[in-house]
């Protein structure tokens, strides 16, 4: 395949013009927007308004002309465009890590006398961190693996919907199903799939789900994540931080915690509102593309990847390390060679933003909004050059 055949692709792209609405830096093949997305052209406005109108004339005043409302719409609004969730069953709250946390110990608590927690030695190290934290504090033990071991001593299932080393689609709805006949509960982490990969939470029988908004969201460097909890197990759910927001009437100030009805019972303190602004443009701007075509998207561009591996880095040792079938596969592709962390040091050198996951893996991730094909054949290029010159 030849470079203009790849600039072909992009004309023929029905998602092309997204790309202008983010700040690019043309010198840039950004192929890392699974690590930190773009920053749109619509979040800096909005940080504008929201800091120069609500916050600057507004003050404290604006609590109650909308700002309060954030965490609850705005998660509503992602679980409408990405997750497949009916509104109810989805807030914007703290860090990945914290509401992780918030929801794998409210499903121990729910589950309480059984104790395994499962999940895959691969998942992100902060699900496992927190899972082992949990664990060791409740005389629990991680039982790592796939679905199979799951038991009848399992409370809780925690797995990843995509791994974030090789891109990997888990079977959302037989771990579901698996969990459910052994009287467990399951957590995803859509950290690597909102915004790329179609979930469908309320179908596939989900139980809680937690996600990252500054990947495929696009909402910036450390903006807050989205928790969902199943509309029939917000009854039966407790989460752990009992912050004044999460309470029944706040403002009230009264003795005692009694949990607020529905998702807000999940919340904490109060809400980050410049960073919910901006993942609330990142939600829309993925709503305006529809998840469908971003997934489209997201198959070409990384078969792209794939076939150009196959073409022109194979007989240099590259090896795919991502699946080949692009029903169980993300939006980013795992490229192994021994040298792997020198090679991504050099390309990053070239301006072609990749990242390196050890031992031996560099990710193309392609971020279907803002992407082009031209960048994946640019990326192998300059790759090709590289794997020429260290020989
Ligand atoms: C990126 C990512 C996170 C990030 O967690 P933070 O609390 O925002 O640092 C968590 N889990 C997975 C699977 C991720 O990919």
């Amino acid at each position: 395949m030849r470079r203009a055949d790849a600039v072909a692709l992009d004309v023929r792209d029905p998602l092309v013009g997204f790309r202008a609405r983010f700040v690019v830096d043309p010198q840039l093949v950004y192929l890392d927007g699974n690590s930190l997305g773009m920053l749109p052209m619509a979040a800096l406005a909005r940080l504008s308004a929201v800091a120069g109108r609500e916050w600057g004339e507004r003050l404290v005043r604006a609590w109650e002309e909308g700002w309060m409302q954030l965490p609850v719409s705005i998660g509503d609004r992602i679980g409408q465009v990405a997750l497949g969730a009916a509104p109810g069953q989805a807030v914007v709250g703290d860090s990945t890590t914290v509401c992780f946390y918030k929801l794998a110990s409210a499903a121990l608590d729910a589950r309480a006398g059984r104790r395994t927690i499962v999940t895959d030695s691969e998942n992100f190290p902060t699900d496992r961190y927190v899972l082992e934290g949990l664990a060791r504090a409740r005389g629990m033990s991680v039982a790592w693996g796939d679905p199979s071991v799951i038991d009848e001593d399992t409370a809780l299932v925690a797995y990843s919907h995509v791994d974030y080393r090789s891109g990997r689609i888990a079977p959302m709805t037989l771990v579901n199903a698996r969990a459910h006949e052994a009287g467990a509960l399951t957590l995803w982490d859509l950290s690597h799939s909102v915004g790329a990969v179609p979930v469908a939470l309320d179908a596939d029988g989900a139980d809680l789900a937690v996600g990252c908004t500054y990947k495929y969201l696009c909402a910036g460097p450390g903006a807050p994540a989205f928790m969902y909890v199943r509309r029939e197990r917000q009854g039966e759910l407790s989460q752990p931080i009992w912050g004044w927001l999460g309470r029944r009437d706040p403002f009230a100030m009264e003795p005692g915690y009694v949990a607020a009805e529905g998702m807000a019972g999940f919340l904490s303190g109060t809400p980050p509102v410049l960073a919910l602004a901006c993942v609330d443009e990142g939600a829309r701007l993925v709503g305006e593309a529809g998840i469908g075509r971003l997934r489209a998207k997201g198959i070409a561009l990384t078969e792209l990847v794939i076939a150009l591996a196959d073409e022109r880095l194979a007989s240099w040792g590259v090896r795919v390390a991502s699946p080949r079938d692009s029903a169980v596969r993300g939006a980013h592709v795992a490229l192994a060679h021994p040298q792997a962390r020198g090679l991504c040091d050099a390309l990053i050198a070239r301006g072609v933003i990749v990242d390196f996951r050890r031992p031996d893996v560099i990710r193309f991730g392609c971020s279907p909004l803002t992407t082009r094909f031209v960048d994946v054949w640019d990326a192998v290029d300059v790759m090709v050059e590289t794997l020429r010159e260290v020989g």
